[in-house]
């Protein structure tokens, strides 16, 4: 049983302070979806948790190990980023873009017959089977999402950290996604979500981390954390909480 933590961590970039004292446990066989308004400082903590920052106060530990001090390798194949898709230009086809995903397992002998099969079972998860031979710079937003996440599936981590890796997918695309990540965690691994829809969060995270300016105000269960009071708090507006006849809770933002 691994745990990734947040241990008080401080990260001020250029003299401002993006986050303050953050101290959160994310659990595995969970999907945890991290929320809060623009700025709050989402993807800044996501980035500490992968190691892509290095916070100037406290650490994200791994198993009590500080992840900024693991081994590339092995932080590697441990945990997989899923940036979000307009930050990539990547100019290489799919097929090799998810390949990527299997190097911190490769040795010195490069691609073994398993490294292709989780390659392939990832293009078929994301639906990019057919897309595999286009260049991700000629996909569209939603499918350089897949590809995107092919590439962090195919790595198999223990923790897939996934900033709004929902954003820019149609409907249909959104569904599948959130069953594919649903399908990570019920497998056995941490699933950590920046999400700003409510109501996608609501329909997959188990547990949910609320943040404003910089620090965590709730964290918790997802029912204990997505309630009106709470939502109104981080991100001043007010919500409708309700269940559908067909038993899914929605979360609808309402004008005051
Ligand atoms: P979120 O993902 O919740 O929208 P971010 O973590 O991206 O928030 O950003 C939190 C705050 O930190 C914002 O006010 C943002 O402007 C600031 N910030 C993020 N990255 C940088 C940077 N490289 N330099 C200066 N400020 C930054
Ligand atoms: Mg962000």
């Amino acid at each position: 049983m691994t745990l990734l933590t947040a241990e008080g961590i401080g990260l001020s970039i250029g003299g401002n302070r993006i986050l303050d004292a953050v101290d959160v446990a994310f659990r595995r066989g969970r999907v945890t979806a991290l929320l809060g308004p623009n700025g709050a400082g989402k993807s800044s903590l996501l980035a500490c948790l992968a190691a892509l920052r290095v916070p100037n106060e406290g650490a994200a530990r791994l198993d009590g190990a500080d992840v900024a001090g693991l081994d590339r390798r092995e932080r590697g194949r441990r945990i997989g980023f899923l940036p979000q898709a307009a930050d990539v230009h990547w100019d290489v086809d799919v097929a090799t873009l998810v390949a990527l995903g299997r190097l911190p397992h490769q040795g010195r002998w490069g691609a073994t017959a398993a490294d292709r099969a989780a390659v392939e079972r990832a293009l078929a998860a994301t639906d990019m089977d057919g897309l595999r031979t286009r260049g991700v710079e000629r996909l569209s937003g939603g499918e350089r999402g897949r590809a995107l996440l092919a590439r962090v599936l195919a790595g198999e981590p223990e923790w897939l950290l996934a900033d709004e890796p929902l954003a820019s997918l149609d409907p249909a695309h959104q569904l599948d996604v959130l069953a594919r990540l649903r399908g990570v965690a019920d497998a056995g691994s941490g699933v950590v979500l920046v999400l700003h829809d409510l109501h996608l969060a609501a329909r997959i995270a188990d547990d949910a981390v609320l943040m404003r300016g910089g620090r965590v105000i709730a964290a918790g269960p997802a029912d204990d954390v997505l309630t009106a009071p709470l939502i109104a708090q981080a991100y001043g507006v007010d919500v409708e909480i309700g269940v559908t006849p067909g038993g899914q809770r929605f979360i609808l933002p309402i004008a005051r």
